[in-house]
């Protein structure tokens, strides 16, 4: 029999998504590494290495996730979706069409990662969106963003009570800043980074490895009684 559980990590290219993929592929998981990004994720995969692999695939393009699913594992075990833009704007200055673009990516790719996953996913499976501490905090300039992750955040309870009777569990993580290639422009503007620190109990901006542990133990049978869960991971930042 094989001992490996199958995940799919879209997004998993780069940054906490590529953290995600790791730390699956460490703990028993045979991972396949979606992303738009087709070379980065085939990098990944490779230096996962055997039996992992890479998937190109486009979550504002429904065929893209449908055939994604076509041809991952049956049943699957865990779906991880990582994928995300955001935009720079105060609202009255934003391109419409750089708002659609945010929000077709963060929230409708959402939905149609869980339509197509939905199926697939068997009995004591779960998936896992990354939603931000930005769907409950505002921030000025990130208006499609915010609006966006706020409707993951409730795209995801939603999930959880269309499945709980199937036994498919639905949660979401909602981190603070990490480091990543995404938060490099806002790393460029001065005091980002320290504004953070400064209105953060713990102080420092998060890793992508604490947000993969979270994502690994949300997927696990441990948490087998949590859905409908948008966890915070943002050193206590959500509390001020
Ligand atoms: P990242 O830019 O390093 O990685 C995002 C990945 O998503 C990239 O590999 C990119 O190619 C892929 N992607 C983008 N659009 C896609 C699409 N249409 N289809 C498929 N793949 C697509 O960013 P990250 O910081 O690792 O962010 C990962 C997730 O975590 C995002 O959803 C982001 O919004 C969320 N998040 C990040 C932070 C942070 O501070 N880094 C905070 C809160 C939430």
């Amino acid at each position: 029999m094989d001992e490996h559980r199958n995940a799919v990590v879209i997004g998993g290219a780069s940054g906490i998504g590529r953290a995600i993929a790791a730390a699956f592929a460490a703990n028993g998981y045979r991972v396949v590494v979606a992303d738009r990004n087709a070379a980065q994720a085939a990098d990944v995969a490779a230096e996962l290495g055997p039996p992992h692999t890479s998937a190109e695939a486009d979550v504002t393009v429904e065929a893209s996730v449908e055939a994604l699913f076509a041809q991952t594992p049956d049943p699957l075990d865990a779906v991880v979706n990582c994928a995300g833009i955001s935009a720079f704007a105060p609202i009255v200055d934003h391109d419409a069409d750089q708002f659609r673009a945010v929000v077709d990516t963060c929230l409708t790719g959402g939905f149609l990662v869980l339509k197509h996953a939905g199926r697939r996913l068997r009995p004591g499976g779960a998936a896992v969106s990354l939603s931000s501490l930005n769907a409950r905090q505002p921030a000025a300039a990130l208006s499609a963003y915010c609006a966006a992750k706020a409707g993951l955040s409730m795209l995801t309870q939603v999930a959880a009570l269309e499945w709980g009777e199937r036994g498919v569990r639905v949660n979401a993580i909602a981190p603070g800043l990490v480091l990543t290639p995404l938060t490099e422009p806002a790393l460029g503007v001065p005091g980002v980074v320290e504004d953070y620190v400064e209105n953060t109990p713990l102080g420092r901006p998060g890793t992508v490895e604490e947000i993969a542990a979270a994502a690994l133990f949300l997927c696990s049978d441990q948490a087998a009684w949590i859905t409908g869960e948008v966890l915070d991971i943002n050193g206590g930042a959500h509390l001020k």
